[in-house]
């Protein structure tokens, strides 16, 4: 039998100029107020969330389904227009004091995206060359905020490609969080074997159970929570649109639950380190990109 799970990683996805100026601070706070560490990552370009809820909105039956839950009200209007009728701003470069701030309060700090809508709605389309050059420009703007290289990166949406993992391994990256499911891994898509390891998400996001119905924050958090027992490395997905935003509440419920189940936190970093140093060593896994429900897109998970 495994032993129950103690420890697991939150990882927060900053995807907005809103989400940067006003849903870090707030995490900060909470974090701070629980004792609690976790994995930032930031896109650093372009503000173009708006072209991307809309896309969203274009798809066929996602509609009816993104008016329910309520985009404005996850993201505020002004995100929800920004990059369409009212400019794109930039996200983590306009905050730099902030971004050296999350690092300095003990959390990790990672690369999220440049433009992330462009990885989101486009990447499948995007040259090994583009996708190179959306990698640079995120990757030098981490360095001249932090004066040190980035050493891990979340896909945007969990969405990759075997040209972008064959870019992304000539990076040098301690480890990339790009997955949906399973134990750390190097993973292989169509019959491209990364040589970076992966750290995959686990966990379902708020979003995404709202978009299945569940209405009730404390049923929510439960299924946040629901580990299953043989988990080695849990990943929490939290974004700070969200849980920053509008859904503070159900993050102090889940911080509440934490606390009442023991449950510790460690950096993404930290979960690489520790299925590095592991007898047993990560596997190599097949992935494939495949719906997952509650959302509009495809993620990269295992492939059964
Ligand atoms: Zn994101």
């Amino acid at each position: 039998m495994s032993a129950p799970v103690t420890t697991c990683s939150l990882k927060i996805d900053v995807d907005t100029h809103e989400g940067m100026r006003d849903g870090v601070p707030r995490l900060l706070k909470s974090f701070r107020a629980a004792r609690v560490r976790a994995t930032f990552f930031l896109s650093f370009g372009p503000d173009n969330a708006g072209k991307a809820i809309w896309n969203v909105f274009r798809t066929k039956g996602f509609l009816r389904k993104m008016v329910k839950t309520g985009a404005p009200k996850l993201y505020g209007w002004r995100t929800v227009l920004s990059g369409t009728v009212l400019p794109a701003r930039p996200i983590a470069t306009a905050f730099p004091d902030l971004v050296r701030r999350i690092a300095g309060e003990g959390h990790e700090v990672g690369v999220h995206a440049w433009d992330h809508r462009l990885w989101q709605d486009h990447l499948s389309e995007l040259s090994p060359e583009r996708i190179a050059q959306e990698y640079a420009l995120s990757f030098e703007a981490f360095e001249r905020i932090m004066g040190r290289r980035a050493e891990s990166a979340a896909a945007p949406a969990w969405r990759a490609t075997a040209a972008s993992w064959r870019v992304q391994d000539t990076l040098g990256l301690r480890y990339a969080s790009d997955c949906r499911g399973g134990d750390p891994c190097y993973p292989v898509l169509d019959g491209y074997r990364s040589t970076t390891l992966q750290v995959p998400t686990t966990q379902p996001c708020l979003e995404e159970l709202l978009t299945l119905g569940e209405r009730d924050l404390e049923r929510c958090a439960e299924r946040l929570l629901a580990i299953a027992p043989e988990t080695r490395a849990p990943v929490l997905p939290l974004h700070a649109e969200v849980e920053g935003g509008a859904y503070e509440p159900f993050l102090e419920i889940v911080l509440r639950k934490m606390r009442e189940r023991g449950l510790t936190t460690r950096t993404l970093r930290e979960a690489a380190d520790a299925a590095l140093a592991s007898s047993e060593p990560p596997p190599v896994r097949t992935m494939c990109a495949a719906p997952l429900s509650g959302r509009a897109g495809r993620v990269i998970s295992p492939a059964a």
